[in-house]
């Protein structure tokens, strides 16, 4: 039976480790400072927005809360950001995604100052991360990183098999696997025969959005297995990408759903706030 990688466990770590750090940097007169922007009522975005204002308080870091009404205008968006580009307390700036329909999402995230996007979504923070110089990493992608070199996982020279190539995880996850030397596949709606390039994987990195869609039977015996997949099934039931039972059979270490991937994604964000705070001045 394969290991499980607790990304909770790992995650409360971390987290101990940036409350610790950011008591340092107020010795010092820097308060790490995050702004969470939420534009309308989303059920689901609201709770996101509250759990990463919890998270602040938790470990001392000072966060802005703006909700703005369904209604607001891109313009009236705009001139937040600019404000908060410009505000000396805030080094992390996260606008909560999805956002309604009026508002060009693309010329939102190219208005945050790219030296305090806390998500990494900015092209200049990207295209850092393209040429091996990250800046700002993406939360969920950076945190998959962590799980894996906290589980002892030497990705150089490994087959990493990346199914999903959304911007903000399979792309980002997959130029992070490159950085550290592994050999990427990155796999998608269009390719053929994905249980063959499955099979392939010392390290499997699933990303789709579709329920218990990778067989266990296709995992490679040892591989080690992140699902950052979170499926709705039914009225309470979570399920990820991968199936679970048949795949902890085979892999030698696997993220469960919950508690794997998604403690970490606002963790990172954590980080990258202490960070951005850190290079002040
Ligand atoms: P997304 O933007 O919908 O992208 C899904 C990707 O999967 C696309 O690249 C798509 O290919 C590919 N795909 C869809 N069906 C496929 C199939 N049958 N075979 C192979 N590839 C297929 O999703 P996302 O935002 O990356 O999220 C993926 C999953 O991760 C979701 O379950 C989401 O809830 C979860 N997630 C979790 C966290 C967390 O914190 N734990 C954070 C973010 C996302 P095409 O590009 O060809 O369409």
């Amino acid at each position: 039976m394969a290991k499980i990688i607790d990304g909770k466990a790992i995650a409360a770590k971390l987290r101990s480790a940036i409350a610790a750090e950011t008591a340092q940097l107020k010795e010092k007169g820097i308060v790490p400072g995050l702004a969470v922007v939420l534009v309308g009522e989303d059920p689901a975005s609201q709770v996101y927005v509250s759990m990463k204002e919890k998270a602040c308080a938790d470990v001392g870091i000072f966060s802005d809360e703006y909700k703005l009404p369904a209604d607001t205008g891109e313009a009236q968006l705009l001139q937040l950001i600019e404000k908060l580009n410009r505000d000396p307390r805030i080094d992390g700036i996260l606008v909560q995604l999805p956002l309604p329909k009026q508002i060009n999402t693309d010329r939102v995230l190219e208005a945050i100052s790219p030296t305090k996007d806390a998500d990494g979504f900015h092209p200049y923070n990207v295209g850092r991360l393209v040429i091996g110089k990250p800046l700002f990493q993406p939360c969920t992608p950076y945190g998959v990183m962590v799980l894996l070199k906290e589980s002892g996982v030497d990705l150089s020279g490994k087959e990493v098999v990346v199914v999903g190539r959304s911007n903000i995880v399979g792309k980002p996850v997959a130029l992070m696997c490159l950085q550290q030397n592994a050999t990427v596949t990155l796999c998608h709606s269009k390719t053929r025969d994905l249980a063959a390039k499955v099979a392939l994987a010392d390290v499997l990195i699933a990303a789709v959005g579709v329920p218990e869609m990778i067989k266990g039977s296709w995992i490679k015996e040892g591989a080690v297995v992140i699902d950052v997949g979170v499926n709705r099934v039914g009225e309470k039931k979570l399920v990820g990408d991968v199936e679970f039972g048949p795949a902890s059979e085979r892999a030698s270490a696997i993220t469960p759903v919950p508690g794997g991937v998604g403690p970490m994604t606002i963790t990172m964000l954590l980080h990258n706030t202490l960070e951005s705070a850190r290079r002040r001045g």
